[in-house]
């Protein structure tokens, strides 16, 4: 029988959710179940000091918001838990003391002050540490231990030979073992190092394939010893190639705050959607066969495969986001879409009793970013200054005169018009322009600058009259005749 793969998130709960963790989440799961797999959340919270409150809480939201539904975890149980590290302390030590008692690990004694002067001493030989404690004998070791000497437990690194694993992605890497620091399992506090926890967890929990940002690359070698110094069976690796942004200057660095939004919350606050993210990040270091772009969740399960993921950087182009952003909002549902944008629709016209259905309609089609909106429409609440100069056009043939002409004869007709929806506004000034002999463009643009105070609007002189209704629309038309017979 195939065995059943098994994936595991594992963050750890420190800040925001990183666009990067995100990635690495939505690949597990596709990994998971692309093949009818398990995926997996498990929260390493074993650095204390890192630990930020709400962070635990932002990991299930996008979790939750981006459509990564775990099997198991903290939240929701499972065979394998409990899946807070925290809660699995007493889960490490015993594992830690059998490496000890078969020669592959030792206590070791050293103080922080005698760490902290090793630092600043040449110890590179041993990658750091310089194994003072490795061969302490074993009387030594019971008189500190029994007197109550604080320690950690280091794990024995090989002195000779290298070791070399197979990543999915990075494929054949090897180690010199010499340059391997006798890594801490166990720290002062009881704590394992995430060094040890990850691997105990990955393989208490039967994780299958063990899927991260390839900053994890050279640890793996270590991660590898203990797997061997236990006999266990090394999961699949699969590390994931950097995400980084683009600088001012057009050089690249890795993906932070300077280059833009890099927390997945912060995205959807700018008016990104989930699916949107999703898509365009699923595309951050993965292609597909072919040229399409546009993959719902569901869609990329059925197409992802681990062989298509490159180990070359990828580079966040916030403008491709956008890109995908205006082709989800463009693709949804009318109704769906007015659920989004209502909150911007809202905030912009500030409580006036207009229909916000028929506002999301002009917009639909038009944004690509939610947070766009109020300032395409604050208009409508308020009309803004304009200069009289912007009734001028040349495309629409339209200079002052023929304007304040327009203007006038519009508002002395619509005044006449009973029935005030899109519709009737829309064949009468069709027939008012034909009657006149003028071009739709030369009485539409002054009536469109005359109720909205802009050269660009969403929608055109119909719609926004159409919104505004006719009270407000024809007091609009009035003041910019006013304005256009004034000197
Ligand atoms: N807790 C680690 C992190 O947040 C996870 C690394 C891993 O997936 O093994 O970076």
């Amino acid at each position: 029988m195939k065995e059943k793969i098994r994936t595991r998130y594992a963050p750890s709960p420190t800040g925001m959710m990183h666009i990067g963790n995100l990635r690495t989440a939505l690949y597990e799961y596709l990994i998971a179940k692309s093949s009818g797999g398990d995926f997996i959340l498990r929260i390493e919270d074993t650095d204390q000091v890192r630990y930020k409150q709400g962070a635990e809480e932002a990991i299930y939201k996008a979790l939750r918001c981006s459509g990564l539904k775990h099997d198991e975890g903290p939240d929701i149980g499972g065979s394998f838990g409990p899946y807070v590290q925290s809660q699995r302390k007493e889960h490490y030590l015993p594992y830690a003391k059998k490496l000890v008692e078969e020669g592959k690990a030792y206590y070791c004694f050293c103080t922080k002050e005698r760490l902290e002067t090793l630092k600043n001493e040449d110890s590179s030989e041993f990658g750091g540490y310089d194994r003072k404690c490795r061969d302490l004998d074993e009387k030594t070791i019971n008189n500190l231990l029994s007197n109550g000497t604080a320690y950690v437990i280091r794990q024995k690194m090989p002195i000779e030979g290298s070791t070399t694993f197979r990543d999915e992605v990075f494929g054949e890497i090897t180690v010199e073992n010499k340059e391997l620091q006798d890594q801490i399992l166990i720290k002062a506090d009881g704590f394992p190092t995430y060094n040890f926890a990850n691997v105990i967890d990955d393989h208490e929990m039967q994780i299958t394939d063990v899927v991260r940002g390839c900053e994890y690359l050279s640890s793996t070698p270590k991660y590898n010893l203990l797997y061997e110094a236990f006999g266990w069976q090394v999961p699949r690796y699969v590390h994931l190639p950097l995400i980084m942004g683009k600088n001012e200057d057009g050089s690249i660095a890795k993906l932070s705050k300077r280059h833009g939004s890099v927390g997945f919350e912060d995205l959807l606050s700018e008016g990104y959607l989930p699916e949107a993210i999703i898509n365009y990040i699923a595309l951050l270091g993965w292609c597909p066969e072919g040229n399409r772009e546009i993959f719902s969740l569901e869609e990329l399960t059925k197409e992802f495969s681990v062989q298509r993921i490159s180990k070359s950087p990828s580079v966040f182009d916030y403008d491709k986001l956008e890109w995908f952003n205006g082709e989800y909002l463009r693709n949804e549902e009318i109704d769906k879409f007015t659920q989004h944008a209502e909150k911007y629709i809202q905030k912009a016209i500030n409580g006036a009793s207009l229909d916000i259905k028929k506002i999301a309609s002009v917009l639909h089609q038009r944004v690509t970013k939610l947070t766009q909106i109020p300032e395409m429409i604050d208009f409508l609440a308020n009309m803004p200054e304009y200069d009289k100069e912007i009734f001028i056009n040349k495309k629409s043939k339209t200079n002052l005169e023929n304007s304040l002409f327009c203007l006038k004869t519009a508002k002395e007709k619509l005044e006449s018009l009973q029935s005030w929806d899109f519709n009737s506004i829309h064949e009468f000034l069709l027939n008012l322009a034909l009657d006149l002999g003028l071009k739709n463009g030369t009485l539409m643009w002054p009536i469109r600058i005359a109720v909205s105070g802009r050269k660009m609007t969403p929608g055109g002189a119909i719609e926004i009259l159409d919104i505004l209704g006719k009270e407000e629309s024809l007091r609009r038309i009035e003041a910019g005749i006013k304005k256009l017979e004034s000197e």
